[in-house]
C-alpha cells in the first residue's frame, strides 16, 4: 500500500508559503535600469563600435591589408586597399584602406578583427547604441569609422612628415603634423584642383559624402 505524502506545513500556511519568493524579491535591491534616460558606464574594455585610428599627424593607420576581414567569423568587414601617391597620400606606407565597411547587422562584436590588425588601426570604442531599423544604416563606412582629428593633426590626404619613413611612424618618432602641412586634393574621390575648375570651385567641393 502506497504511503501517504507527508504534509510539511499546516494547511492554512500553504497559500502564504507560495508567496515566499515574491515577498523576498520585494525587499531585494532593484535591478531595473532607467535606460536610456540614465546610461550605465560600460567596463573600460567593453566591445563597442569600431574605430579606425590615425597617426599623430593625421595620416591613417589602416594599410588596407584585409586581415581584419579574413579574421571575421561573421563576414562583416569589407575592405578595398589602394596605392598611395605623393600627390594623394592617406597613410605613411605604400597602401591604404580606400574602402572600409563594417556591417553591424552581422557583427557580433567579438573583437577578433582588432586582434588580427597588424597596425592597431582598428580598435573598439565603448559605444553600444548601434540599433537601427534600416539595414543600410547598419553598414558603417570608412568616413563614419575614422577617428576624428585631434590637436596637431591634418586631415588626409597629406604628405608624410619630411625626412621620415613608415617605420618612423611606428617607432613613435612622428608626434604631430609637420609645420605647414596642408591637406592634398582627393582626386580619387572626385575632388578637383582649384586651377582645374572652370567656375573656380574650391578644392573641398565635390567630395564624396
Ligand atoms: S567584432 Fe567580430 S564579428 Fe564584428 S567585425 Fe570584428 S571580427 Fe567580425
Ligand atoms: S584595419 Fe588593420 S587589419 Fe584591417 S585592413 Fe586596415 S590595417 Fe589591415
Amino acid at each position: 500500500m502506497a504511503e501517504e505524502p507527508k504534509e510539511t506545513k499546516p494547511g492554512f500556511q500553504n497559500p502564504v508559503a507560495g508567496f515566499g519568493v515574491t515577498f523576498k524579491a520585494m525587499f531585494k535591491k532593484r535591478l531595473t535600469e532607467q535606460y536610456p534616460e540614465q546610461q550605465k558606464t560600460t567596463a573600460p574594455r567593453f566591445h563597442g563600435r569600431h574605430q579606425l585610428n590615425r597617426h599623430p599627424d593625421g595620416l591613417e593607420k589602416c594599410v588596407g591589408c584585409e586581415l581584419c576581414a579574413w579574421a571575421c567569423p561573421a563576414d562583416a568587414i569589407y575592405v578595398e586597399g589602394a596605392d598611395n601617391t605623393e600627390e594623394e597620400r592617406y597613410s605613411p606606407g605604400e597602401r591604404y584602406g580606400r574602402v572600409y565597411q563594417i556591417n553591424y547587422a552581422r557583427c557580433i562584436l567579438c573583437g577578433l578583427c582588432i586582434e588580427a590588425c597588424p597596425t592597431r588601426a582598428l580598435t573598439m570604442t565603448n559605444e553600444f547604441e548601434l540599433a537601427d531599423s534600416s539595414r543600410a544604416n547598419l553598414i558603417y563606412t570608412k568616413e563614419q569609422l575614422l577617428a576624428g582629428l585631434q590637436e596637431g593633426m591634418v586631415d588626409t590626404p597629406h604628405s608624410i612628415f619630411p625626412g621620415t619613413d613608415e617605420q618612423d611612424y611606428y617607432r613613435g618618432l612622428v608626434t604631430e603634423a609637420a609645420p605647414g602641412t596642408e591637406r592634398q586634393v582627393a582626386v580619387s574621390k572626385g575632388e578637383l584642383h582649384p586651377s582645374a575648375s572652370p567656375s573656380g570651385t574650391s578644392a573641398g567641393e565635390g567630395a564624396e559624402a
